[in-house]
């Protein structure tokens, strides 16, 4: 039931809640727990019946154990490449670090540049996940729009409890400088991986060229499409 397939749609809810056998068939949804364990996609979030029998780290569906937990939780900045390697053993995450980047948020980036989405990526790491206690913690980062949604998805900052399973980070307090300093360098790899066309002081791009694809799911089917949109963008600058 947990079961998903890796070329269902994406989804603008991240409300990890079970998937129910409903007699009608909606358009299957990736959420922060679906997995497809059969082609190495996991999911690492656990659950009550782990933490009982002391097994917490391995897949809640199938129990492989893939990742290092402790190497994970020391948070080196030497050691990014081991926990993106890890990150993308889990569905959600391999999701985000693959799917197409909607237009809107392309050009958003573009239009800021590395050094305006540095300090976006500070300002939204800060704001959606620094405080503790956070009222609408595991929905407060959206699906599509902003290329630091991808990247907070694809590096699980996307809410506290993400970072408490992947991280070790504790949900009852705010995040230290060192800490913010740490994912924001996780959220740029992402960004400069997923969008090497973007220039250091950003670019002007006028407003007529954005429209068109902003408004539908980048579903995976509507990739192909996508992506000629965003190659003739890209040759236009
Ligand atoms: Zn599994
Ligand atoms: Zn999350």
């Amino acid at each position: 039931m947990k079961k998903q397939e890796g070329s269902a749609s994406s989804s603008t809810s991240n409300s990890g809640g079970s998937v129910k056998d409903k007699p009608k068939l909606k358009p299957l949804k990736i959420t922060c727990t679906s997995t497809d364990c059969d082609n190495g996609l996991h999911c690492f979030k656990r659950t009550r019946k782990m933490v009982e029998e002391n097994k917490t780290g391995q897949c809640r569906s199938c129990g492989i154990s893939l990742v290092d937990w402790p190497r994970v939780h020391e948070r080196k900045m030497d050691d990014i490449a081991y926990t993106f390697k890890s990150l993308r053993h889990e569905l959600i995450r391999h999701h985000f670090w693959h799917i197409e980047i909607d237009e809107k948020a392309v050009t958003h980036a573009r239009r800021k540049g590395r050094k305006g989405m540095l300090l976006a990526a500070e300002n939204r790491l800060r704001k959606s996940v620094g405080a503790a206690n956070l009222p609408f913690d595991g929905r407060q980062t959206p699906m599509l729009g902003n290329s630091l949604f991808y990247a907070q998805h694809a590096t699980a900052t996307c809410c506290r409890k993400c970072m408490f399973e992947w991280y070790g980070i504790e949900i009852g307090r705010d995040l230290t400088e060192e800490e913010i300093a740490y994912f924001t360098e996780l959220v740029m790899r992402f960004v400069n991986e997923r969008l090497p066309q973007l220039t250091e002081e950003g670019e002007r791009i006028p407003r007529t060229a954005v429209r068109r694809a902003t408004k539908k799911q980048p579903t995976l089917a509507a990739q192909p499409a996508l992506k000629g949109l965003m190659e003739r963008s890209n040759a236009s600058k």
